[in-house]
């Protein structure tokens, strides 16, 4: 009986003990927290005119002014314990300086390197040997960000909110670990056309399809189908390698809407995708197998970091035992296309264009109504986005090559997406 007793009283000790510990480790944090956010000057701040998350990264334009007691100003995310230097291209105007985060849409900061933590974004300048920060204030008509990362290494949200201290304005970056929802997904392919638009028809033995779009002396081919194999085996690869995949077309057959709420347009933004790829294969319209034009076209948009472009062109070329495409017209480099409308800005294809936003200049607002609506137009937070024309169909050689091959292509920009995220 002591025994039992002397036991219960250890049990009690280590339970006071650990209710000790707890109090006090939750005071320290918020002591901590609250001194840090007390240690900033709001006397001082900047604007943050611009921002927007595309894909992976996050993007920040500002200005502020400085007078000449301040010197070598850095931007940071910071919590006073743990702090990272933020890569900016600034500008110094006699004290009235102008910065952003990356020149190109998808650069900057790539949110899959946050640890979990709570971080805020200030510019740190020195003063008599002393380092000062000061916050940076929302003068966009954008709000807070919900980002999940890439399900491949454990779940973690971000939540990028304009936060409140003490009536301050300070942007903070909310990390933790969560269950993913399931509707949010990693990647998004777009598989071109559906079961009401074929797309390219085209005859096996490069004859010209009858008016019903029939071969009458081959098997008929349409893009649409072959796009959809192609896709399909891509999210085996890709869920393979651990990330989580969305199709905007579960067959064949299925039909997609280009905008609405699961459109070939809108799906990667609702589901929070952080890559869109619609996969497409191309033809010259010469019937009868006479196009002699061939290869693998990547499109990507305006102001682009190419890595991942460049490793598409590398792995489908290498996996789909195919070459570069022989086109001149829209090339930036080889295998790698840039096709504008007439402003020379707004990319040509929807794909491109709708998914990303501002990011890229989508302007469907369903205003119009032969076009739905496309909720994301004006968004601030939309996947990177990539139009794939994996071959010519009406060139027999390389339909013959694709119909062999489609694991093929897919293994190439499956190894691309995993060696670029992997890189980053
Ligand atoms: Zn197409």
């Amino acid at each position: 009986m002591a025994k039992r007793r002397k036991k219960k009283k250890k049990i009690k000790y280590i339970l006071l003990f650990l209710f000790i510990l707890i109090v006090g480790l939750t005071c320290f944090y918020l002591f901590n927290k609250e001194s840090f956010l007390g240690q900033i000057d709001y006397d001082i701040n900047g604007d943050i005119t611009y921002y927007d998350r595309y894909g992976i990264h996050l993007n920040f334009n500002g200005e502020f002014e400085l007078n000449e007691e301040y010197n070598s100003p850095t931007l940071v995310l910071s919590n006073g314990r743990h702090e990272e230097i933020i890569d900016w291209d600034i500008t110094d105007d006699g004290g009235n300086y102008s910065f952003k985060t990356s020149n190109y849409i998808n650069e900057g900061i790539n949110l899959e390197k946050l640890d979990i933590g709570t971080y805020y974004l200030l510019v740190k300048v020195n003063k008599d040997d002393e380092s000062i920060y000061f916050p940076l204030i929302n003068k966009t008509k954008y709000g807070n960000i919900s980002y999940y990362t890439l399900t491949n290494d454990g779940n973690k949200k971000i939540d990028i909110t304009w936060d409140k201290f003490e009536g301050h304005e300070i942007l903070a970056f909310h990390v933790k670990s969560i269950n993913l929802p399931d509707d949010v997904y990693d990647i998004t392919i777009d598989p071109g056309h559906d079961g009401n638009d074929a797309g390219m028809i085209v005859c096996a033995d490069g004859s010209v399809p009858n008016k019903q779009g029939k071969c009458a002396s081959s098997q008929t081919y349409k893009e649409s189908d072959i796009n959809f194999t192609v896709s399909e085996a891509l999210k085996n690869e890709l869920e393979s390698m651990g990330y989580k995949v969305k199709l905007t077309r579960d067959s064949k057959d299925d039909t997609v809407p280009t905008y609405g709420d699961m459109g070939s347009a809108t799906t990667a933004n609702a589901t929070k995708s952080k890559f869109n790829f619609a996969l497409h294969h191309n033809s010259t319209n010469i019937p009868g197998g006479m196009s002699s034009t061939h290869g693998l076209e990547v499109y990507v948009a305006g102001k682009s970091n190419l890595d991942l472009a460049n490793l598409l062109v590398s792995n489908i070329t290498k996996y789909g035992n195919t070459n570069v495409s022989t086109k001149d017209e829209f090339k930036v480099k080889n295998g790698i296309y840039q096709r504008f409308s007439d402003d020379g800005v707004t990319p040509y294809y929807y794909a491109i264009r709708e998914v990303g936003g501002i990011a890229t200049g989508a302007y469907v607002d369903g205003s119009n109504e032969t076009y739905g609506k496309n909720p994301y137009f004006n968004s601030n937070d939309t996947a990177e986005s990539y139009l794939i024309e994996l071959g010519y169909i009406d060139n027999v050689k390389e339909l013959k090559n694709i119909l062999n091959n489609p694991k093929g292509y897919a293994r190439g920009i499956a190894l691309a997406i995993d060696e670029y995220l992997k890189k980053e």
